[in-house]
């Protein structure tokens, strides 16, 4: 009998602790002049800002790489994939993939540094969330331009879209 008030009693307490430190940092985080943090950043369509140099998830122009492979070189981490071939009868390569495995970035931007034609950037998204390893790496070269670009959102649902277009969506400097 003893045992089961004590269990009983040692329940309740856990909780009103759980309760009681919960209570105490939404006070001390609550500020009446900025009022709630969701009531100013309602994600996703007002996520929060972040610094003009944040190293999000990166911003690629297809239409000007020159597939050098200055910036898979580059990579620490060998985690960019470029596909290429031969564009026949002319000059230069023909862009048929441009991989990025985020599971692997390090997003330390060493890439973005030698591009000859400043093509790559660090970019400021940073919710690209997956249920799957595969999810997580980004083929530029399947996306539409301006998600590639970073002018739109580089979300989830563009990159699975991407997964199912067979050639890229452009063809690069060549064409
Ligand atoms: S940010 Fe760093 S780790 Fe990521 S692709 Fe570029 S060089 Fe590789
Ligand atoms: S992104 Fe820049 S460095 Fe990388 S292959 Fe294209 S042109 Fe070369």
């Amino acid at each position: 009998m003893l045992d089961w008030l004590r269990n009983i009693w040692l329940a309740v307490a856990t909780v009103a602790h759980g309760m009681y430190v919960t209570l105490r940092n939404w006070l001390i985080t609550y500020q009446p002049e900025r009022g709630a943090f969701t009531e100013r950043f309602e994600y996703p369509e007002k996520p929060v800002p972040v610094a003009n140099r944040y190293r999000g998830f990166h911003r690629y122009d297809l239409t000007t790489c020159i597939s050098c492979d200055q910036c898979a070189k580059a990579c620490p981490v060998d985690c960019i994939y470029i596909g290429k071939e031969r564009v026949e009868g002319g000059k230069g390569f023909k862009i048929t993939g441009f991989a990025i495995d985020y599971s692997k970035c390090m997003f330390c931007a060493l890439c973005v540094e030698p591009c000859p034609v400043d093509c790559i950037f660090m970019g400021a998204t940073h919710d690209l969330s997956c249920y799957s390893r595969d999810g997580c790496i980004v083929d530029f070269s399947r996306l539409p331009l301006d998600v590639a670009w970073g002018r739109a959102t580089l979300n989830p649902t563009a990159v699975s879209e991407s997964k199912v277009i067979a050639e890229p969506v452009h063809g690069g400097p060549n064409q």
